[in-house]
């Protein structure tokens, strides 16, 4: 860490150096620009641990052979409500926006649908996944699996990944609710982020050296032995990931991260499923008053708040005034 002041970058400015970047680690164009936006949008609503600081993982993974920078995503429809995807070894996300408009479709026709991907990689929010079928008026639950790293509730070594889950659905008179979280009671890169910045976590995220719960980023870091958010129960959770994202779509399971090793990439290709329901074909026609009435009891309710509803503070003020970089960061992108 250096103490120079950070710089101010526009939101635009944020993309064309997450777009420049990807492009010059070799990604074709599309992917580029898909996956810049989603880099501006992180950085706009947060978590920005998932926006311009996982650039230098994307062009590691992608220069090292371990991603394909040309993938071309295959989608089939297998089943009237399940649309099977292959990321040809590229990004989810990439694969996931060319399935979108026929999965909205095949909610809407059927109450709900499936998209499951696997051959794919996925290391950002997954709340970008979820929300624009919320805004298509549709619910949606979307799962990831990842790297092995989260120890099973009594465990002494990892089987799940941080496996993030992410929901979303409509509001009545506003933006959608949305909302992601990682299975590990502190996602991975908010763990390097932290150790980048030279500070503590907030709450004990892993295990130390000698198995006992630590703080101290780095020496989570070292083991690579990551907690399940509310012991068992999110143990439980990461267990339902692996179903969901790994078994479902036949992506590979978070242990079977060997591969990815040789290539010395930080990410794994694992597997994901995103369901989105259609809350008018399933017979309840104040779905939506409920949904005001469950955030009403929220909002108002001591500090509470509806969850997800941070990104929408975020999103006003980087909209106005940018965001602020640090200048290490900054040099490092500019040099890839
Ligand atoms: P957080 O614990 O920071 O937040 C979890 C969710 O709760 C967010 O939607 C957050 O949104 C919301 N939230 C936070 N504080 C409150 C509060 N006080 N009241 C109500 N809602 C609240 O997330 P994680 O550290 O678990 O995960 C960080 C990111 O990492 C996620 O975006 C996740 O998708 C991503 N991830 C990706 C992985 C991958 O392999 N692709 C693996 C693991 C994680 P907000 O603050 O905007 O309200």
């Amino acid at each position: 860490m250096t103490d120079a002041p950070t710089k101010t970058l526009s939101l635009e400015e944020v993309k064309a150096l997450a777009k420049s970047v990807l492009v010059s680690a070799g990604l074709d164009a599309h992917s580029s620009e898909v996956i810049a936006d989603l880099v501006r949008m992180s950085e706009r609503d947060g978590p920005r641990s998932h926006g311009l600081r996982l650039l230098p993982v994307y062009a590691q993974y992608l220069s090292s052979g371990y991603a394909n920078p040309k993938a071309a995503p295959s989608i089939r429809r297998i089943a009237p409500g399940v649309l099977r995807g292959d990321g040809d070894n590229g990004f989810y996300q990439v694969a996931a926006l060319a399935a979108r408009a026929e999965l909205i479709e095949m909610a809407r026709e059927n109450g709900i649908a499936a998209f499951t991907c696997a051959n794919c990689h996925h290391l950002g929010a997954l709340r970008f996944d979820t929300g624009p079928l919320a805004e298509a008026g549709l619910v949606a639950l979307g799962v990831v699996n990842s790297l092995s790293m989260v120890v099973p509730q009594g465990g002494v070594r990892p089987v799940f990944g941080t496996n993030p889950m992410s929901f979303a659905c409509p509001r009545p008179g506003g933006e959608p609710i949305v909302w992601d979280q990682a299975s590990s009671m502190v996602a991975l890169m908010d763990i390097k982020m932290a150790a980048a910045e030279g500070h503590d976590l907030p709450r004990a995220g892993g295990l130390d050296t000698d198995g006992q719960p630590s703080t101290d980023p780095n020496a989570i870091l070292e083991t690579r032995s990551l907690l399940p958010f509310g012991e068992h129960k999110g143990a439980a959770i990461a267990f339902l990931i692996e179903v969901l994202g790994a078994a479902l779509a036949g992506g590979t399971l978070s242990v079977d991260n060997q591969e990815r090793e040789s290539f010395e990439a930080l990410n794994i290709k694992g597997g994901a499923t995103l369901i989105a329901i259609d809350p008018s074909r399933f017979g309840n026609p104040a779905f939506n008053d409920y949904i005001a009435r469950i955030c009403a009891e929220i909002e108002g309710n001591g500090a509470a708040r509806v969850p997800g509803d941070g990104r929408l503070k975020n999103r006003a003020a980087a909209q106005v005034n940018g965001v602020s970089v640090a200048p290490d960061l900054l040099a490092q992108l500019q040099a890839l």
